[in-house]
């Protein structure tokens, strides 16, 4: 195999992978490689994965399989394949072996694949598994051009353990970026072109200095000059401390939109999940943050199925949903993970039709709240970032201080932010009239 002279990175799953996906495509570009649309016609095909669901494994190994047919089909030689993410974590030389890939890295280790890279061009598979303190983001090129949204990992791992879930295990323990390092970051992102920045972490409310939390990080970004809106995801009811609340009272810059997944309705069920919250705390939690933000959008997830929840369980998740009124949220069939706790419950196993049609139940719940909050924004004018062109001519689609999506007809570009007269609502965007030309 020869050194690969382009490349194709291709991200599944979370925000934070597409985060990592982006800085391994400009860790390959500083090695002077050129990015390819076209994954079939790339020399290097990097599958940054996620295990979080359902047959994560089985369909990387598909993936892997179309790559090879893909490039044979335009009579090329087999593209070099790189396996990073949580499948790469969790798989480890298992898929070198059963898939004959070129290299494997995990979340914690892709500064590492500009050598990683260069050994496999010399014909050695090569793995790196390590999980080093948050070493990597010393080792990493510098931001490039990004789009007016971009995404900051500030925070990573998880040490909650939640029964169902492999993240601890693939991701690591709970670690910090130094706030020096995020302030560079973040002015480097909006000299690249951002107005928007999402801070991210799986936990990204856990995240500290040592001494202060979140909203220092986010008090700090509202000075940053040409910045114009900060959000965060994903927080847990845990580290939702009321400093962090009184940011949304005070901070401008900081969106009206809280994800905060609850998961469950019920105590025992959450319990069992070790989410180490109940219903009420959860609520309680709400309740002061709509204290501080009367107009928030609220978001979360919730699995259904869970091993042993019962009809009336479930029902107390439904409950749960129609007192909070989400403005959005996801909503998952519970998947056993390999060597998570709740996987070894299979006594308890809750049969699929049941999970399905206790899911589509919730959706419809979750779908009418989503209904009633974008109906209520109808007649009222925000700001709304660009982002994109619509598939008609002249219109553009952007976001709302709340996230939602907001179609209009003007004549602003991309990174634009224009006042928006709200005029009509579907169940998953807004339609709009520009008030005001853009300012530049
Ligand atoms: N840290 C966040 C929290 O505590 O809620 C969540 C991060 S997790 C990557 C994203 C979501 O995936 C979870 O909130 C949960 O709803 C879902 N999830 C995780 N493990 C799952 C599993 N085994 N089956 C179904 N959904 C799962
Ligand atoms: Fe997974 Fe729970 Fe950690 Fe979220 S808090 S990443 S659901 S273990």
């Amino acid at each position: 195999m020869t050194d690969p002279k382009t490349y194709h990175v291709k991200s599944y799953g979370c925000q934070m992978n597409v985060y990592d996906g982006e800085r391994m495509a400009e860790l390959m570009a500083a090695q002077g490689l050129t990015a390819s649309d076209d994954p079939n016609a790339a020399d290097l095909v990097v599958l940054n994965t996620c295990h979080i669901r359902e047959k994560a494994t089985e369909k990387v190994y598909s993936e892997i399989g179309r790559l090879r047919k893909g490039a044979a089909e335009l009579g090329r030689d087999k593209p070099m394949i790189a396996i990073a993410g949580c499948v790469a974590q969790a798989e480890g030389e298992e898929i070198i072996r059963r898939a004959k890939v070129d290299v494997v890295v995990g979340p914690q280790a892709y500064h590492n694949l500009p050598q990683l890279v260069a050994d496999a061009a010399k014909g050695q598979a090569s793995l790196d598994t390590d999980m080093p303190a948050i070493a990597k983001f010393g080792a990493l090129p510098a931001r490039r051009k990004v789009g007016p949204t971009a995404f900051l990992t500030v925070q990573e791992g998880c040490d909650k353990f939640c029964t169902y879930c492999v993240v601890p295990y693939t991701r690591g323990a709970e670690v910090s970026r130094s706030f020096d390092a995020l302030v560079d970051e973040a002015k480097a992102l909006v000299d690249a072109g951002a107005r928007e920045i999402t801070l991210l972490g799986q936990n990204v409310n856990a995240w500290s200095d040592g001494e202060q939390g979140l909203e220092h990080l986010i008090m700090a970004l509202d000075k940053v000059a040409g910045l114009e809106r900060i959000r965060y995801t994903t927080s847990h009811p845990n580290d939702m401390t009321q400093g962090l609340i009184d940011a949304h009272a005070h901070v401008e810059k900081l969106m009206p939109f809280l994800h905060l997944p609850v998961q469950a309705g019920s105590d025992r069920v959450l319990k069992a999940m070790n989410r180490s919250h109940s219903r009420d705390s959860y609520l309680r939690i709400l309740d002061r943050v709509r204290a501080a933000r009367p107009d928030i959008a609220l978001s979360g997830d919730f699995i259904v199925g869970f091993p042993g929840e019962t009809d009336a369980e479930f029902e107390e998740t439904l409950s749960l949903v129609h007192e909070v009124r989400y403005a959005q949220c996801f909503s998952f069939k519970y998947s056993p993970r390999p060597g998570t706790p709740a996987a070894e419950m299979t006594d308890d196993f809750i049969p699929d039709d049941v999970a399905s049609e206790r899911l589509q139940r919730l959706q419809a719940a979750l779908n009418t709240h989503q209904q009633a909050f974008n109906e209520a924004i109808v007649g009222r004018s925000c700001d709304v970032l660009i982002e994109r062109k619509g598939r008609h001519a002249g219109q553009m689609i952007g976001k709302s201080p709340w996230l939602q999506s907001v179609h209009l007809e003007t004549h602003a570009q991309i990174g634009d932010m224009v006042t928006v007269d709200i005029v009509s609502a579907g169940p998953n965007s807004l339609g709009g009239v520009a008030k005001v030309k853009a300012a530049a």
